[in-house]
Protein backbone atom coordinates (compact mmCIF):
# COMPACT_ATOMS: atom_id res chain seq x y z
CA UNK A 1 0.00 0.00 0.00
CA UNK A 2 2.95 2.52 1.11
CA UNK A 3 4.87 1.41 -2.30
CA UNK A 4 1.41 2.06 -4.47
CA UNK A 5 0.81 5.37 -2.68
CA UNK A 6 4.28 6.29 -3.30
CA UNK A 7 4.19 4.88 -7.12
CA UNK A 8 0.63 7.70 -7.06
CA UNK A 9 2.62 10.34 -5.69
CA UNK A 10 5.28 10.24 -8.37
CA UNK A 11 3.13 9.75 -11.35
CA UNK A 12 1.30 12.30 -10.00
CA UNK A 13 4.42 14.95 -9.87
CA UNK A 14 5.24 13.53 -13.54
CA UNK A 15 1.72 14.12 -14.86
CA UNK A 16 1.74 17.14 -13.29
CA UNK A 17 -1.91 16.56 -12.49
CA UNK A 18 -3.21 17.95 -9.03
CA UNK A 19 -6.62 14.97 -8.36
CA UNK A 20 -4.11 12.49 -7.80
CA UNK A 21 -1.78 14.58 -5.85
CA UNK A 22 -4.34 15.28 -3.59
CA UNK A 23 -4.94 11.45 -2.94
CA UNK A 24 -1.36 10.40 -2.95
CA UNK A 25 -1.71 12.72 0.50
CA UNK A 26 -1.35 11.00 4.02
CA UNK A 27 -4.30 11.03 5.93
CA UNK A 28 -3.14 12.52 9.42
CA UNK A 29 -5.29 12.83 12.62
CA UNK A 30 -4.50 14.97 15.70
CA UNK A 31 -6.25 14.37 18.85
CA UNK A 32 -6.61 18.06 19.62
CA UNK A 33 -5.88 21.57 17.70
CA UNK A 34 -2.25 22.85 19.05
CA UNK A 35 -1.06 18.98 17.44
CA UNK A 36 -2.89 19.58 14.05
CA UNK A 37 -1.18 22.97 13.56
CA UNK A 38 2.40 21.31 14.33
CA UNK A 39 1.19 19.01 11.62
CA UNK A 40 0.45 21.11 9.22
CA UNK A 41 3.65 23.15 9.25
CA UNK A 42 5.74 19.74 8.97
CA UNK A 43 3.66 18.06 6.20
CA UNK A 44 2.02 21.34 4.32
CA UNK A 45 0.69 20.44 1.42
CA UNK A 46 1.71 16.80 1.42
CA UNK A 47 -1.07 15.94 4.21
CA UNK A 48 -4.52 15.85 4.98
CA UNK A 49 -5.32 16.63 8.44
CA UNK A 50 -7.64 16.46 10.85
CA UNK A 51 -8.17 17.86 14.74
CA UNK A 52 -10.60 14.95 16.46
CA UNK A 53 -11.19 18.27 19.27
CA UNK A 54 -12.12 21.15 17.60
CA UNK A 55 -11.46 24.98 17.92
CA UNK A 56 -11.97 26.33 21.54
CA UNK A 57 -12.78 22.40 22.71
CA UNK A 58 -11.96 20.80 26.37
CA UNK A 59 -9.42 18.14 25.02
CA UNK A 60 -9.10 16.69 28.89
CA UNK A 61 -12.82 15.54 28.63
CA UNK A 62 -14.00 15.15 24.91
CA UNK A 63 -16.73 12.77 24.28
CA UNK A 64 -15.56 11.41 20.79
CA UNK A 65 -18.23 11.85 17.71
CA UNK A 66 -19.64 8.61 15.91
CA UNK A 67 -17.41 10.43 12.55
CA UNK A 68 -14.33 10.33 14.45
CA UNK A 69 -14.36 6.15 14.21
CA UNK A 70 -14.44 6.85 10.63
CA UNK A 71 -12.25 9.30 10.34
CA UNK A 72 -9.45 7.76 12.55
CA UNK A 73 -10.44 4.68 10.61
CA UNK A 74 -8.61 6.11 7.19
CA UNK A 75 -6.03 7.74 8.99
CA UNK A 76 -2.37 6.62 8.43
CA UNK A 77 -1.18 8.05 11.39
CA UNK A 78 -2.75 9.29 14.76
CA UNK A 79 -0.85 12.06 16.30
CA UNK A 80 -1.65 12.37 20.17
CA UNK A 81 0.24 14.54 23.33
CA UNK A 82 0.31 11.85 25.51
CA UNK A 83 1.22 12.20 29.46
CA UNK A 84 -2.07 10.54 30.12
CA UNK A 85 -4.23 13.57 28.26
CA UNK A 86 -6.08 11.36 26.23
CA UNK A 87 -8.19 9.26 27.95
CA UNK A 88 -10.55 8.55 25.84
CA UNK A 89 -8.68 7.82 22.38
CA UNK A 90 -7.26 4.31 23.30
CA UNK A 91 -11.15 3.39 23.67
CA UNK A 92 -11.89 5.48 20.09
CA UNK A 93 -8.62 3.73 18.57
CA UNK A 94 -9.90 0.22 19.15
CA UNK A 95 -13.38 0.70 18.35
CA UNK A 96 -12.65 2.38 14.55
CA UNK A 97 -10.74 -0.71 13.68
CA UNK A 98 -7.76 1.99 12.41
CA UNK A 99 -4.70 0.65 11.47
CA UNK A 100 -2.51 3.74 11.96
CA UNK A 101 0.43 4.37 13.53
CA UNK A 102 0.03 6.03 16.63
CA UNK A 103 2.73 8.60 17.22
CA UNK A 104 3.28 10.49 20.66
CA UNK A 105 4.32 13.52 19.88
CA UNK A 106 5.43 14.48 23.61
CA UNK A 107 7.98 11.65 23.46
CA UNK A 108 11.37 12.63 24.79
CA UNK A 109 9.94 15.92 27.10
CA UNK A 110 11.15 16.09 30.19
CA UNK A 111 7.79 15.27 31.96
CA UNK A 112 6.43 17.64 35.27
CA UNK A 113 4.52 15.80 37.80
CA UNK A 114 2.10 16.86 39.74
CA UNK A 115 1.56 14.23 42.68
CA UNK A 116 1.25 11.36 41.45
CA UNK A 117 -0.40 12.30 37.66
CA UNK A 118 1.88 13.78 35.06
CA UNK A 119 1.19 17.04 33.99
CA UNK A 120 0.31 16.77 29.99
CA UNK A 121 0.86 20.49 29.14
CA UNK A 122 4.07 19.87 27.81
CA UNK A 123 3.67 21.94 24.67
CA UNK A 124 3.30 25.12 26.69
CA UNK A 125 7.30 25.75 26.64
CA UNK A 126 8.21 26.41 23.60
CA UNK A 127 11.21 24.31 23.82
CA UNK A 128 9.13 20.94 24.08
CA UNK A 129 6.94 22.33 21.45
CA UNK A 130 10.35 22.01 19.11
CA UNK A 131 10.17 18.48 20.20
CA UNK A 132 6.70 17.61 19.25
CA UNK A 133 7.59 18.92 16.20
CA UNK A 134 10.42 16.73 15.58
CA UNK A 135 8.54 13.52 16.59
CA UNK A 136 5.77 14.40 14.04
CA UNK A 137 8.80 15.18 11.30
CA UNK A 138 10.21 11.88 11.96
CA UNK A 139 6.89 10.14 11.59
CA UNK A 140 5.67 11.38 8.73
CA UNK A 141 8.85 10.84 6.89
CA UNK A 142 8.69 7.37 8.15
CA UNK A 143 5.17 6.78 6.37
CA UNK A 144 5.86 8.76 3.29
CA UNK A 145 9.54 8.72 2.50
CA UNK A 146 9.12 10.17 -0.95
CA UNK A 147 8.04 13.41 0.84
CA UNK A 148 10.95 12.87 3.38
CA UNK A 149 13.02 15.82 2.39
CA UNK A 150 10.09 18.23 1.89
CA UNK A 151 9.17 17.57 5.75
CA UNK A 152 13.12 18.05 6.78
CA UNK A 153 12.35 21.30 4.73
CA UNK A 154 9.29 22.39 6.34
CA UNK A 155 10.46 21.32 9.64
CA UNK A 156 13.71 23.38 9.59
CA UNK A 157 12.03 26.41 8.74
CA UNK A 158 9.53 25.97 11.49
CA UNK A 159 11.96 25.33 14.23
CA UNK A 160 13.62 28.67 13.03
CA UNK A 161 10.14 30.50 13.97
CA UNK A 162 9.64 28.70 16.98
CA UNK A 163 13.33 29.78 17.87
CA UNK A 164 12.49 33.29 17.41
CA UNK A 165 9.38 32.36 19.73
CA UNK A 166 11.31 31.23 22.44
CA UNK A 167 13.68 34.17 22.55
CA UNK A 168 10.67 36.77 22.04
CA UNK A 169 8.67 35.44 25.15
CA UNK A 170 12.17 35.40 26.90
CA UNK A 171 12.57 39.11 26.21
CA UNK A 172 9.09 40.16 27.36
CA UNK A 173 9.21 38.17 30.33
CA UNK A 174 12.46 40.13 31.36
CA UNK A 175 10.24 43.78 31.36
CA UNK A 176 8.23 42.47 34.04
CA UNK A 177 9.09 43.28 37.68
CA UNK A 178 10.15 40.24 39.41
CA UNK A 179 7.79 40.84 42.07
CA UNK A 180 5.18 40.58 39.73
CA UNK A 181 5.51 37.63 38.01
CA UNK A 182 2.88 35.76 39.08
CA UNK A 183 -0.79 35.01 38.41
CA UNK A 184 -4.09 32.87 38.69
CA UNK A 185 -5.39 30.85 35.42
CA UNK A 186 -8.48 28.61 35.70
CA UNK A 187 -6.57 24.88 35.37
CA UNK A 188 -3.04 24.01 36.23
CA UNK A 189 -1.80 24.34 32.03
CA UNK A 190 0.97 26.37 32.85
CA UNK A 191 3.63 24.56 34.89
CA UNK A 192 5.47 24.15 31.65
CA UNK A 193 5.45 27.64 30.98
CA UNK A 194 6.30 29.03 34.49
CA UNK A 195 9.04 26.26 34.47
CA UNK A 196 10.57 27.29 31.31
CA UNK A 197 9.78 31.04 31.11
CA UNK A 198 9.83 32.25 35.42
CA UNK A 199 6.17 32.79 35.65
CA UNK A 200 4.56 31.45 38.89
CA UNK A 201 1.05 30.24 38.04
CA UNK A 202 -2.01 29.34 41.06
CA UNK A 203 -4.72 27.43 39.24
CA UNK A 204 -8.16 26.15 40.99
CA UNK A 205 -8.19 23.21 38.93
CA UNK A 206 -5.46 20.94 38.60
CA UNK A 207 -3.51 19.33 35.26
CA UNK A 208 -7.27 18.11 34.55
CA UNK A 209 -10.39 19.80 34.26
CA UNK A 210 -12.64 17.02 34.97
CA UNK A 211 -12.51 17.56 38.53
CA UNK A 212 -13.95 21.04 40.18
CA UNK A 213 -11.95 22.57 43.36
CA UNK A 214 -13.37 22.48 46.51
CA UNK A 215 -14.81 25.39 48.50
CA UNK A 216 -11.95 24.74 51.06
CA UNK A 217 -9.21 24.83 47.97
CA UNK A 218 -11.01 28.06 46.45
CA UNK A 219 -10.66 29.94 49.70
CA UNK A 220 -7.40 28.84 50.14
CA UNK A 221 -6.22 30.60 46.66
CA UNK A 222 -8.53 34.03 47.61
CA UNK A 223 -6.11 34.05 50.74
CA UNK A 224 -2.95 33.64 48.31
CA UNK A 225 -4.27 36.25 45.87
CA UNK A 226 -4.64 39.04 48.91
CA UNK A 227 -1.29 37.93 50.80
CA UNK A 228 0.41 37.14 48.21
CA UNK A 229 -0.77 40.69 46.19
CA UNK A 230 -1.10 38.38 42.97
CA UNK A 231 -1.48 40.84 40.38
CA UNK A 232 -4.09 39.31 38.19
CA UNK A 233 -6.34 36.58 37.23
CA UNK A 234 -6.81 35.17 34.05
CA UNK A 235 -9.56 33.38 32.39
CA UNK A 236 -9.41 30.48 29.90
CA UNK A 237 -10.90 29.70 26.32
CA UNK A 238 -11.83 26.48 27.50
CA UNK A 239 -13.14 26.36 30.93
CA UNK A 240 -16.32 28.43 32.28
CA UNK A 241 -15.29 31.67 33.74
CA UNK A 242 -17.05 32.25 36.74
CA UNK A 243 -15.05 30.36 39.19
CA UNK A 244 -11.77 32.74 38.38
CA UNK A 245 -14.08 35.81 37.93
CA UNK A 246 -15.19 35.20 41.56
CA UNK A 247 -11.75 35.03 42.77
CA UNK A 248 -10.50 37.52 40.87
CA UNK A 249 -13.52 40.12 42.75
CA UNK A 250 -12.82 38.58 46.06
CA UNK A 251 -9.30 38.77 46.61
CA UNK A 252 -8.92 41.85 44.91
CA UNK A 253 -7.06 41.03 41.83
CA UNK A 254 -7.46 42.54 38.13
CA UNK A 255 -9.09 39.98 35.12
CA UNK A 256 -5.84 39.97 32.73
CA UNK A 257 -7.94 38.61 30.17
CA UNK A 258 -8.00 35.32 28.39
CA UNK A 259 -5.24 32.73 28.05
CA UNK A 260 -5.03 30.09 25.54
CA UNK A 261 -3.96 26.95 27.02
CA UNK A 262 -5.01 23.47 25.36
CA UNK A 263 -6.80 24.49 22.34
CA UNK A 264 -6.71 27.13 19.58
CA UNK A 265 -9.27 29.03 18.24
CA UNK A 266 -10.64 29.40 14.40
CA UNK A 267 -9.52 31.55 11.79
CA UNK A 268 -11.34 34.57 12.69
CA UNK A 269 -9.92 34.24 16.72
CA UNK A 270 -6.73 35.44 18.31
CA UNK A 271 -5.00 32.31 18.36
CA UNK A 272 -5.60 30.33 15.35
CA UNK A 273 -1.81 28.56 15.23
CA UNK A 274 0.08 27.52 17.88
CA UNK A 275 2.76 30.57 17.29
CA UNK A 276 -0.31 32.92 17.55
CA UNK A 277 -1.37 31.55 20.39
CA UNK A 278 1.85 32.36 22.48
CA UNK A 279 2.35 35.28 21.44
CA UNK A 280 -1.34 36.31 22.73
CA UNK A 281 -0.48 34.65 26.04
CA UNK A 282 2.74 36.84 26.60
CA UNK A 283 1.18 40.08 25.40
CA UNK A 284 -1.78 39.10 27.99
CA UNK A 285 0.67 38.47 30.56
CA UNK A 286 3.03 41.60 30.05
CA UNK A 287 0.31 43.77 29.76
CA UNK A 288 -1.48 42.63 33.10
CA UNK A 289 1.78 42.31 34.92
CA UNK A 290 3.95 45.02 33.22
CA UNK A 291 5.34 47.81 35.43
ZN1 LIG B 1 -5.41 21.30 30.25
Amino acid sequence: MQAFRAALAFLAIMLGTTPLQAEGRLNVVASFSILADFVRHVGGDRVNVTSLVGANGDVHVYTPAPQDAKTIADAQLVVINGLGLEGWLPRLLQSSGSKAVVVTASKGVDPLKLGSEADPHAWQSVANAEIYVQNIRDALVLADAADADYFRQATERYLAELDALDREVRSRVDQIPAERRKVISTHGAFGYFAKAYGIAFVAPLGVSTETEPSARDVAGIIAQVRKDKIPAVFLENISDDRLVRGIAEEGGAKLGGTLFSDSLTDEKGSAPTYIAMVRHNIKALTSALGP
